[in-house]
């Protein structure tokens, strides 16, 4: 956890502050699985500095490490009724603040004891429908009331319809809503049964303009996404894409009925966190200006510590990411053996799909001292991937942001990826005339291409040492934190209440 404490702007007094409530189900340090983790620890401390007032709302699972729960402070308790038949829960809320931001952990042993975080879309259907109310019940209890509350993912997409039906009337209904997709992908589908009986939602919502998709089945994510007061997605390409059959995953002509609320503004990263300058997990930190000398050793280190072979001059490529077919990784597959020609070195790091974490064990176990395989998530080993490769692969089907390519690009280490979403936005291709661009880039979704990007990288590594670490440097002095995009935020948040003052 950093130690740096977030310095308010001078000049927003309280009563001036913007109140913005984020709700999700995952938070780094005390919960995360990807970038929706990411986003909810570094917007709210990007929008403090912006001179917000933030608190962020998740569940108390157990699976949260115990360094963070055993500090928490009590702030009260109440029972809240849930499902059709008006069955009653307890709802705990537990505080923590870290520099400036507050963190109100809702906590209830039935819901939340199992699940790392999650479970399966069976149990996580009532876990999310309580959280959703949970939320909005806790500020009202807590008298917090919000200009914004801003909803993360399927998970918390219902807070926009309880909001507008059994908050009605409440503090927190004056509140605006704004809910961001993350990933399409997941959309809590269930059937409309079960979704009935647990959310105790009024039967009106269970139509097709809000939650039903067919006879049998509703979308938690399509109701929120129809109620909810404006709808970001996390790059303005991705927002256009899933406007598409092809990205759309289904909900692509919804997603074009309310496209007048969509907007896309892409993701940062904390570049506090992520600080080659100072990370402390680095056998070397480094800087724009120092890169030269000392990136090298961190590439050392990571040889050795992978069991690779010790060779300055091999190039390394890089990979941390979940392990599913999102992330291009069956293009890897295919290509595999044509990228071992005795001078690249792959570090992987990720888990997922069974498939793929045996194909890089098999590739680990075939070019010994030039692959390596690590199947497991650790936020160390990331850091020195990070700090220790030279390029990054990053071939997604689609890639709603993406942030290990802003990662990367941080730590110098040069991207390579496919043109979709996010990845289209943050990575320039390298034009070889102009000297410009922080990364490879190819377009079509296949195996040829890729190998493509990276021949073409390997040729400026290679064999134009200097251009090479040319793009290294303007890739590391590259602006990827959230400065820019907290302003749009607040942008949004600014217009949205106006709209209500004026309405
Ligand atoms: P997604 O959210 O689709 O998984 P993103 O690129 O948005 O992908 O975010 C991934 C985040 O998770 C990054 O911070 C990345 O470093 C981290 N990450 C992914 N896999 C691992 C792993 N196995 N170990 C440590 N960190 C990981």
């Amino acid at each position: 956890m950093s130690e740096v404490a977030v310095a308010l702007p001078l000049e927003s007094s309280a009563e001036s502050r913007r109140k913005i409530a984020f709700v999700g189900s995952e938070c780094y340090p005390f919960v995360k699985t990807g970038g929706l983790g990411d986003v909810m620890y570094a917007l709210p401390r990007a929008l403090l500095r912006e001179g917000c007032e933030v608190r962020v709302i998740l569940p108390l699972y157990q699976c949260i490490p115990q360094k963070f729960t055993k500090n928490l402070t009590w702030k009260g308790s109440f029972m809240m009724d849930l499902t059709l038949e008006g069955r009653t829960f307890f709802v705990g809320i537990m505080e923590t603040e870290i520099d400036g931001v507050i963190y109100d952990l809702i906590d209830n042993k039935e819901f939340f004891d199992w699940g790392n975080p999650y479970t399966g879309l069976w149990e996580d259907i009532p876990k999310y429908c309580y959280f959703s109310k949970a939320s909005l019940a806790a500020l009202n209890y807590l008298e917090w009331t919000p200009d914004i509350i801003h909803c993360h993912d399927w998970q918390a997409s219902l807070v926009p319809l309880y909001q507008k039906t059994r908050f009605w009337g409440t503090p927190v209904a004056s509140a605006k809503t704004v809910l961001t997709i993350h990933n399409l992908r997941f959309q809590g589908i269930c059937s409309i049964d079960h979704l009935k009986y647990w959310s105790g939602l009024p039967d009106y919502l269970f139509n097709y303009p809000e939650l039903k998709i067919n006879d049998q089945e509703c979308n938690m994510f399509k109701g929120g996404l129809a109620l909810t007061d404006w709808i970001t997605t996390v790059s303005e390409t991705y927002a256009e894409e899933i406007q598409t059959p092809a990205f759309g995953e289904g909900l692509d002509s919804h997603l074009r009925y309310h496209a007048p609320k969509l907007s896309g503004i892409v993701n940062g990263i904390d570049t506090e966190i992520w600080n080659p300058d100072t990370d402390q997990l680095l056998a070397a930190p480094y800087s724009a200006e120092t890169f030269l000398e000392r990136k090298i050793l961190n590439k050392r280190a990571l040889q050795e510590s992978m069991k690779l072979e010790q060779n300055d001059g091999h190039m390394i490529l890089g990979l941390v990411s979940r392990l599913t077919d999102q992330k291009g990784l069956d293009l890897i597959d295919a290509i595999f053996p044509s990228l071992m020609d005795g001078n690249t070195q792959v570090v992987v790091l990720g888990t997922g799909d069974p498939r793929y974490e045996s194909a890089f064990q098999y590739y680990e176990s075939k070019y010994p001292g030039f692959v390596s395989a690590n199947i497991t998530y650790n936020e160390g080993i990331a850091h020195r991937i990070y700090a220790g490769a030279d390029a990054f692969l990053v071939p997604s089907l689609f890639e709603p942001c993406g942030l290990t390519q802003l990662i990367a690009m941080r730590y110098g280490t040069v991207p390579i990826v496919r043109e979709t979403g996010g990845l289209k936005d943050t990575v320039a291709p390298w034009n070889a005339e102009a000297n410009e661009g922080n990364g490879f880039t190819f377009t079509q979704y296949l195996p040829g291409r890729l190998l493509d990007a990276v021949n073409r990288a390997k040729t400026l590594f290679f064999t134009d040492r200097w251009h090479w670490d040319e793009m290294v440097r303007r890739t590391m002095l590259k602006d990827v934190s959230w400065v820019k995009s907290a302003r749009q935020y607040l942008d949004l948040y600014d217009s949205l209440c106006e709209d209500e003052a004026e309405s």
